[in-house]
């Protein structure tokens, strides 16, 4: 079935239009007309409420860590690290039911897609029991997740991750990664069950997924990506912090991304998560190979990680997309914000990230994150244009800014000077989900996720 909609003011591939007429079949756009006449706009077209821009990928996510956000901003240790977060992060995982997981995915889902997020890459790793038994269905905790995808309405992409080790070397996993841990060939049998029950066609993706060079061996990564099917997309953890930097050094002698390229070959179908510790061989070897750097700026800068390389990399013309991660904020503003302003405050500059010709920075931010996203989460989406997934956005028109905002000034507006949540409808492959700021399910959604809030804090 098709559905027509016109919009005064759309962000489309070729850039800003008025005026835009577009129908969606099967999910997809499949006719758009800028400057359509009037007589376009007529009773059987929807008339979108506000300018109208793609939706955003949201290409890292560990749902169930949504549990645990705002918890850890305690200092109980003056040499509070990434590392001591990740103990109280063990503490959580042992606690959680699949139900629980459930439950915080639908929830978390819910606010993504009235954040704007209409994918998100699920890097999920919670396989097993608190004893480090297999579920007696090992996609328990997998299917919970696409479960809470279907409901919500939001695609998925869903890397199933492999976890074997502590750390380089094939160390043994810690008692709080045993919930984690699979061999590559346990792994292997949960990737072809899920790849079973993915419909075709359907909004949702599989992918492989190494946690980091940390917890597997490079065996296992060429086990791996020998069954790997070629449209799915490859995501791993990668340099977030310096001291994984100097392990992989003392490893292997290289640099963890060096490691990659020189021993795996990078290319599009990758995405390099974090990426924040780089030197200039490896920014110009991750933008050459046309792989996506996954950058969480809200997480990275939450967890002390460092600042990524963005004006290095941008000179090289890497792609990247965004991600929330462990899910302290589910803003695409803040995310952007927090990108450009961490370079900023490293070079005492304005206006750090732009592009050659685009200078207007959280326009260029927005377009190239949702294109790089879309890339990472291995659907065809990230912009309006014919054949896409139809994934787009309503920003609210009651607002003073939005309204006299030149469409090239609207994505500033948003990033830079809106304290509120501008998106009021939300559409996934031509389905809306959102409306008007709401989405059917939030209040039970709401009320579930509270409920394990009180039992497991
Ligand atoms: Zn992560």
């Amino acid at each position: 079935m098709k559905t027509s909609y016109f919009a005064e003011t759309a962000l489309l591939a070729e850039g800003w239009c008025s005026d835009v007429r577009f129908d969606v079949e099967d999910g997809r756009f499949v006719r758009i007309c800028a400057e359509a006449p009037a007589e376009d706009a007529d009773a059987e077209v929807i008339r979108l409420a506000g300018p109208v821009l793609p939706g955003m990928p949201n290409l890292h996510s560990h749902a169930f860590q949504r549990l645990m956000a705002g918890l850890a901003e305690v200092c109980r240790n003056p040499a509070d690290s990434f590392w001591s977060w990740r103990e109280l992060m063990y503490g959580i995982v042992a606690k959680l039911s699949p139900e629980d997981v459930g439950v915080i995915a639908r929830q978390l889902y819910i606010e993504m897609l009235k954040a704007g997020y209409t994918q998100v890459a699920e890097f999920h790793y919670l396989h097993h029991q608190p004893d480090g038994q297999a579920y007696s269905d090992p996609a328990e905790t997998s299917q919970r997740i696409l479960a809470a995808a279907d409901s919500s309405g939001i695609g998925v992409t869903l890397l199933p991750v492999l976890y074997s080790h502590a750390d380089f070397g094939g160390l043994p996993a810690s008692s709080g990664q045993r919930r984690f841990i699979h061999t590559t060939e346990d792994y292997l049998a949960l990737q072809y069950q899920l790849d079973s029950l993915l419909e075709a066609g359907s909004r949702h993706r599989l992918g492989s997924c190494f946690h980091s060079l940390r917890a597997v061996t490079p065996e296992q990564i060429t086990q791996v990506l020998a069954q790997h099917s070629p449209e799915w997309p490859i995501h791993i953890h990668i340099a977030e912090q310096q001291k994984e930097v100097d392990a992989c050094l003392g490893w292997s002698g290289k640099r963890p991304v060096q490691w990659l390229l020189d021993n795996v070959g990078l290319d599009s179908r990758w995405c390099l998560i974090h990426a924040t510790h780089l030197d200039l061989s490896e920014v110009e070897g991750i933008a050459r190979s046309g792989a996506v750097t996954g950058l969480c700026p809200s997480t990275e800068a939450n967890l002390g990680d460092g600042i990524f390389p963005g004006t290095d990399y941008l000179q090289h013309q890497g792609r990247f997309g965004i991600g929330s991660d462990s899910h302290v904020s589910l803003s695409i503003s803040e995310e952007l914000k927090i990108l450009e302003y961490s370079q900023r405050l490293r070079d005492q500059q304005r206006n750090r990230l732009y592009g050659v010709n685009n200078p207007v920075v959280g326009d260029f931010l927005y377009r190239s994150a949702a294109q790089g996203g879309a890339r990472a989460c291995g659907i065809e989406a990230g912009e309006i244009a014919s054949g896409k997934r139809a994934d787009f956005i309503v920003l609210d028109n009651s607002h003073p800014f939005i309204a006299t905002a030149q469409p090239e000034q609207l994505i500033n507006r948003w990033v830079f000077a809106l304290n509120e949540n501008p998106v009021l409808d939300v559409y996934v492959a031509g389905q809306q989900q959102v409306a008007a700021g709401r989405h059917p399910l939030e209040e039970r959604a709401r009320n579930d996720f509270a409920q394990v809030l009180k039992r497991l804090l």
